[in-house]
C-alpha cells in the first residue's frame, strides 16, 4: 500500500535489555514487529513505519539514534520499551538525537488472561513501568516528544500517530525548503517582516530574493506553443469567461498570464524552490500582477506570501506537506472584511486575487477584472467560494526574540448570499469560539493579518509541529476566553525566554 508522503519513513525502536534471556526478547521482537505492522497496515497513518531490531544495550540505541539523524528519509522515531530497559542505556542516544521522537506506551496484548496469567506473563509485557522508566529519563534530558498511550487497535491512538508523523514530515519539508522571493517587502508593512537568519536556524527554510526582471525575463522567455496549450487547459479546467476564450477580445491576457505561470513554474523548478512571495509594489515589467498563475502553483503544493511575506509562505508549503493525500485543501488568506450582525458574526477572507483553488466548492470560474490598486493591465483570476467544513487559520509572526504561531479554530460556512460584485476567491467563516473572542485574542496575541487556512490540518499536527520545532503555537478554540487568554500569553512570554537560555 502506498502511503500519501511517500518516501519518508518513521522508525520504530523497541526498548528491552540482555536480562531476559534470548527466548524473552525472542518474543518482544515478533511483539513489537506485531505492533509496527499494525500500525503500517493503518491508512490513516502517512507513512511507512520501519520496525529496527530489538535495542538492549547504550551502544546500539546510540548508533540507531545517529542513524537516524543523517537519514533523510527518516522523518521521526516511535519509541516503546516493551520490556524494561533500565534508562541510563538511553542517555547517550537521545541526547544526541536530532529528529523528532514519539514515546509509544502500549502493550502487545489489550485484555489480561487473567485465568493463565503467570510470571513469565508480567515479565514479557511490563510496558506499564517500562515506559513509566522512559518517560522519567525523557523529562530528565528536557527531551520534547509526544506521549501516545493505549493499545495500536483503538483508532484514536492511530489517529494521534498520524497526526505527528504529519507534523514530522512538515518539519522535514522545512529543514531543506528553499523560498525565492521576487521583490522585498511591502513597504511600510511591519508583520510581514522577519528575521530571515533565526527562521533559517530555527525551521531550516532558506529565503533569498530576487529581482523582479529576473522572473519578467522567464516569462518572456516561455514559448508561443506552449502557452497556446496551457491556454487550452485553462479552458478544459475552469468556467472561462467568455470574453478570455480563444479569438475573443481579451483572450491575449489569458494568454499573458499563461505566459506567467509558465515563467514562474519554470523559474521555481529550476531553483529547487517550493515556495515564493510576490509584491504588488515590485511588478517590474510584467504586465499584470501573477493571480491565475499563483492559484495554480498552491494548488501544486507550492507556498505562497503576498507583498513579500516569506513566512506565510514557509507556513503554507509547510502545512500543504503535513495535511498531504488528507481531504480538504489549504490557501494563503487574508481576514479581509467583517459581518457584525450581533450573534451571526461571520469573517470574509480573501486576497487582492491569491486563494488557493484546493479550497474550492466548485469548479472555479477564470475572470478578468481591473485591480485597484498595482497599476497594472487587469489580471486574470480564479473566482470561487470556499468549501465550507471545519477548517483552522493559522499566522506566523516575529516577536522579534522568537517566533510564534496563532491559530484559531473555525467553521467555514456558505456565505449568507450569493456574492456577484466580488470578483475574487473567498472564504466566509465563523470563528470559534465567537467573532469578538477570537478576534480579541488574535489581536492581543499580535497574529498577523496573513494566514493559511486549512481543512485538511488540524489543531493536533500544529501543536505537534510546534513542539517540535521548539515554538510558541496559541489556539483560540471553543474553550478559549479572554481572562485564560490574556494569562497564556504572559506565562508563555516567561516560559518561551527562560527555555531560550541565554
Ligand atoms: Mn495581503
Amino acid at each position: 500500500m502506498t502511503k500519501p508522503l511517500e518516501g519518508r519513513e518513521v522508525w520504530f525502536l523497541t526498548g528491552s535489555q540482555g536480562l531476559y534471556g534470548e527466548e524473552t526478547l525472542r518474543q518482544v521482537a515478533e511483539q513489537s514487529q506485531r505492533i509496527a505492522e499494525t500500525l503500517n497496515r493503518d491508512r490513516t497513518l502517512p507513512v511507512e513505519v520501519v520496525w529496527k531490531p530489538v535495542l538492549t544495550d547504550a551502544s546500539a540505541i546510540r548508533r540507531i539514534c545517529l542513524e537516524a539523524n543523517s537519514a533523510d528519509e527518516c522523518i521521526g522515531l516511535i519509541a516503546w520499551m516493551h520490556t524494561f530497559s533500565p534508562a541510563k542505556m538511553w542517555i547517550a542516544g537521545l541526547d544526541a538525537l536530532q529528529k523528532p521522537l514519539l514515546h509509544l506506551h502500549t502493550q502487545a496484548n489489550v485484555e489480561l488472561p487473567w485465568q493463565s496469567i503467570d510470571m513469565d506473563f508480567m515479565n514479557l509485557n511490563q510496558a506499564a513501568h517500562g515506559d513509566r522508566e522512559f518517560g522519567y529519563i525523557q523529562s530528565r534530558l528536557g527531551l520534547a516528544r509526544k506521549t501516545v498511550a493505549g493499545h495500536v487497535a483503538d483508532p484514536t491512538v492511530a489517529a494521534r500517530i498520524a497526526a505527528w508523523a504529519r507534523a514530522a514530515a512538515g518539519r522535514a519539508e522545512l529543514r531543506s525548503l528553499k523560498l525565492a522571493r521576487f521583490g522585498d517587502n511591502m513597504r511600510d508593512v511591519a508583520v510581514t517582516e522577519g528575521d530571515k537568519v533565526e527562521a533559517q536556524r530555527r525551521f531550516g527554510v532558506s529565503v533569498n530574493t530576487y529581482g523582479v526582471n529576473d522572473l519578467v525575463a522567464a516569462v518572456d522567455a516561455a514559448g508561443e506553443g506552449e502557452v497556446t496549450a496551457l491556454a487550452e487547459e485553462y479552458e478544459d479546467s475552469y468556467r472561462l469567461a467568455p470574453e478570455l476564450r480563444a479569438g475573443a477580445e481579451r483572450h491575449d491576457s489569458l494568454r499573458y498570464a499563461a505566459r506567467i505561470e509558465l515563467g514562474l513554474r519554470g523559474f521555481l523548478e529550476q531553483g529547487g524552490f517550493k515556495a515564493f512571495t510576490t509584491n504588488f509594489e515590485d511588478l517590474g515589467g510584467l504586465r499584470q500582477l501573477p493571480g491565475l498563475a499563483v492559484q495554480r502553483l498552491m494548488a501544486d503544493g507550492y507556498g505562497f506570501g503576498g507583498e513579500g511575506d516569506w513566512k506565510t509562505a514557509t507556513l503554507l508549503r509547510t502545512l500543504k506537506v503535513t495535511g498531504t493525500g488528507l481531504p480538504g485543501g489549504t490557501s494563503f488568506m487574508e481576514d479581509y472584511t467583517y459581518h457584525l450582525e450581533c450573534g451571526s458574526e461571520l469573517i470574509l477572507g480573501a486576497h487582492m486575487l491569491e486563494v488557493c483553488p484546493s479550497i474550492a466548492a466548485q469548479t472555479p470560474s477564470c475572470e478578468i477584472h481591473p485591480l485597484a490598486i498595482g497599476g497594472r493591465e487587469d489580471p486574470v483570476r480564479l473566482v470561487f467560494d470556499a468549501e465550507p467544513g471545519p477548517a483552522v487559520v493559522v499566522g506566523l509572526a516575529d516577536l522579534g526574540d522568537r517566533f510564534r504561531l496563532v491559530a484559531n479554530e473555525i467553521d467555514v460556512v456558505p456565505s449568507p448570499a450569493p456574492l456577484p460584485n466580488l470578483p475574487v476567491a473567498r472564504a466566509v467563516w465563523r470563528p470559534r469560539p465567537d467573532l469578538p473572542t477570537s478576534a480579541e485574542a488574535w489581536l492581543t496575541a499580535g497574529g498577523p493579518h496573513h494566514t493559511v487556512l486549512s481543512g485538511a490540518v488540524g489543531t493536533e499536527e500544529l501543536d505537534d509541529l510546534a513542539e517540535m520545532l521548539g515554538v510558541e503555537l496559541l489556539v483560540i478554540d471553543d474553550d478559549t476566553t479572554m481572562r485564560r487568554f490574556t494569562k497564556e500569553l504572559r506565562w508563555n512570554q516567561a516560559y518561551h525566554r527562560l527555555a531560550q537560555g541565554f
